[in-house]
């Protein structure tokens, strides 16, 4: 690739945002690429928290998101507006992270211009449309239209392989996310809040929305009042399905802290403080070994099993008692809980972005 190919890189999210910033980073320093960042805007409250902290300065803010807009409504803004940008900027290749309406409309506006285009983290699968949804959809369906599918994981490239993919269009280069963890783990510090044993809590994913959610936020409770020297930490997210029910259901314990969105330093700081972590979140699933933080992650099933065969995970489910179980079972045994908090590296060595540019650059 000569110097003068523009890379559009296109983030909508907060994990979009923390996975694209070490291949923006890298691009930026290389003389052979001029990389433009776009935003969609699709979490813009969680995404201009991020950008701000990992200072990426977009090129281009399309801002897309609108009160109660449905995904198709979003698609409907997002193509022609993607289009118009890698127009105008004359766009050689696109770049996107994940599963998300972005990362889709990103394949789709760049297949649609015959741009090659570019889909980091690519072959996570559930094979279960529906779980997690929307985004098994659209991971499937972007893996049909990119140049280059770059796998965190060799499980990922079993799965691309076993679809049909061809063999040259994916590379194993192991997650970007870990690219920021190990650059930024070391300039955020635990700080020990209480004495306590803390339990560090995620939950927003849509597909627990109602009776799921409400079993989680019962099990979290349970827990407190089971142990009397453990605290939970639970930075919300600031969807109203679940900002209101977490208020309303665990707002009033003296060891519960409901927190506003945590900015990424913070969140591993409080990684890092925590004794384990209670999560249905994806990336966090990735992170959490790498700090030799034992993870229970509230699902059904998982993309990522490579933290659960690597003895850093449980899946544990989304009902009150097998949450409530599993969590009292790790804060009693503690030979379980020390096996779980050794830190392990499933999911990449820090080094996926300059793979990625590597592969760029052939
Ligand atoms: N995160 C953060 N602040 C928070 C919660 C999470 O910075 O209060 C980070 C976390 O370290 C991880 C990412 O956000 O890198 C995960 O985002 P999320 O759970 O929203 O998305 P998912 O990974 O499930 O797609």
């Amino acid at each position: 690739m000569t110097s003068d190919k523009v890379v559009a890189c296109i983030i909508g999210t907060r994990p979009e945002a923390i996975k694209m910033a070490p291949v923006i980073s890298a691009m930026k320093e290389s003389s052979a690429f001029r990389c433009v960042v776009v935003t969609t805007g699709q979490h813009r409250e969680l995404l201009n928290q991020m950008l701000e902290k990992l200072d990426i300065q977009p090129d281009h803010h399309l801002d897309l998101m609108t009160e109660g807009q449905g995904l198709s409504d979003l698609f409907a803004r997002m193509l022609p507006g993607l289009e118009t940008v890698f127009a105008k900027e004359r766009v050689d290749v696109v770049l996107a992270q994940g599963d998300t309406a972005t990362t889709f409309c990103a394949a789709l506006a760049a297949f649609h211009q015959k741009i090659p285009f570019g889909h980091i983290e690519a072959g996570l699968r559930t094979n279960d449309l529906l779980n997690p949804f929307p985004e098994e959809g659209y991971r499937q369906m972007v893996s049909r239209i990119s140049r280059w599918n770059f796998a965190p994981t060799k499980s990922a490239a079993d799965n691309l392989i076993s679809e049909g993919v061809a063999p040259d269009r994916i590379h194993v280069t192991g997650n970007t996310g870990i690219d920021s963890l190990l650059k930024y783990a070391g300039k955020s510090p635990a700080k020990s809040l209480s004495g306590k044993r803390m339990i560090l809590l995620t939950a927003h994913r849509r597909e627990n929305f109602g009776e799921p959610i409400k079993a989680i936020f019962r099990a979290v409770k349970r827990v407190v009042e089971r142990f009397d020297d453990v605290e939970v930490i639970y930075p919300v997210h600031p969807n109203p399905n679940v900002r209101e029910l977490a208020k309303e259901m665990l707002g009033n314990h003296p060891r519960i802290s409901l927190l506003a969105p945590l900015d990424y330093f913070q969140f591993i700081g409080a990684m890092k403080e925590s004794t384990l972590i209670l999560t249905d979140s994806g990336g966090i699933q990735e992170e959490a070994p790498a700090l030799g933080k034992p993870v229970l992650v509230m699902r059904e099933t998982t993309e990522r099993p490579e933290a659960v065969q690597g003895g850093h995970a449980l899946l544990v489910g989304m009902a009150e008692s097998s949450i409530f179980y599993a969590t009292e079972n790790l804060l009693t045994n503690h030979k379980l809980l020390s096996a779980m908090s050794r830190s392990g590296f499933p999911f990449g060595d820090g080094n996926a972005s300059g793979r990625i540019l590597g592969v760029l650059l052939d």
